[in-house]
């Protein structure tokens, strides 16, 4: 990149070079264990970053809507951690990186919680703990923080939802465990209900964009200055996405671009650049550890463009800036 030009063309630039460099990878498959999932065009492909100026940079189907499945799990950590205190929620949910599964049925040995929030176990605890405390206007806030967060309204999907209920019995399963081991207190269908829905909320890129944006801003959204989350609430809510958010592939993402994120099953992808920017991508098509593929591969291409990685020779970012004054 050449550092002549605004922002307001460089960025767009590398994003708009980046989806065409990628969109056409034919590898990974859509997921299919959540049935209405499965029926998401693979070719589907939204770029999209939001920085800590507001700026919102997109490319190709950035506004297609999807639903936000596990990407939802960092933020509703954020609000039990901003509404219970850390203690409490450390008592229901550990920090541990995981080696099974994301759905594995497994408790933390010698401590009853689930290894970390970023897994269905634990993003399950966090449902269960918001609802003892919200009750039935648990879901209420859980969509009005995410909406916050976007800078724009968010709806449930009444489909993805109904499908999640209808298939869902490991979370179920999960859910009961959680609560045999006292957890939560309220019944194990109202938790897994919670998780359904806040798995079926519907966003597009531009919107994960904004909601990583918010986290960049240590709780902020820097287009509405709305404050969604509390400070403390956010660097623990990135410790966890960092060495837990991608499944499978948390340590290679951590070398490869090195910044903390959530991927999730219907395609999504949130990444965090702290204190300047979001990024938020979408594409369907899942690799091997149920990340998907193209937004991993142009989150890397970003990483390297822009010297994203925390661990960069010069600091995070640094190439960023520049774009950024202009
Ligand atoms: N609702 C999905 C499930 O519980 C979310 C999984 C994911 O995105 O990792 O299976």
């Amino acid at each position: 990149m050449t550092d002549s030009q605004p922002a307001d063309s460089q960025l767009p630039r590398l994003l708009a070079g980046l989806h065409e460099r990628l969109r056409k990878i034919p590898d990974g498959a859509v997921a299919s264990y959540i049935p209405a999932l499965a029926a998401m065009p693979p070719d589907l492909f939204g770029l999209a970053l939001q920085t800590s100026q507001g700026l919102l940079v997109e490319a190709g189907e950035s506004r297609h809507p999807f639903t936000i499945q596990s990407v939802s799990k960092p933020f509703t950590y954020a609000l039990a951690l901003d509404l219970l205190g850390r203690d409490r929620v450390r008592a229901a949910v550990g920090v541990q990186p995981m080696a099974e599964a994301f759905n594995a049925l497994v408790l933390e040995p010698g401590r009853n919680r689930p290894f970390n929030p970023m897994v269905n176990a634990g993003a399950i605890a966090v449902a269960g703990i918001l609802r003892d405390a919200l009750g039935a206007n648990a879901f209420d806030r859980v969509l009005a923080t995410f909406s916050a967060a976007a800078g724009r309204a968010l709806t449930l999907d009444q489909a993805v939802y109904r499908s999640e209920v209808e298939t869902g019995e490991r979370n179920r399963a999960l859910a009961h465990l959680l609560r045999a081991a006292g957890v939560f207190h309220v019944p194990a269908e109202q938790a897994v209900d919670l998780y359904f829905r806040q798995c079926s909320i519907q966003v597009t890129a531009c919107d994960l964009a904004a909601m990583g944006a918010t986290l960049a801003g240590v709780g902020t959204n820097p287009a509405t200055r709305s404050e969604v989350f509390g400070v403390e609430a956010v660097r623990d809510t990135l410790s966890v996405m960092l060495t837990c958010g991608l499944y499978d592939g948390a340590g290679d993402w951590v070398c490869r671009v090195g910044v903390p994120a959530k991927s999730g099953v219907g395609g999504g992808l949130v990444a965090v650049v702290n204190r300047l920017m979001g990024i938020g991508m979408f594409s369907p098509p899942l690799d091997q550890a149920g990340n998907p593929l193209r937004a991993l591969l142009a989150c890397e291409g970003l990483a390297e463009e822009l010297g994203l990685h925390l661990f960069e020779a010069s600091n995070p970012g640094s190439r960023l800036l520049p774009l950024l004054a202009g």
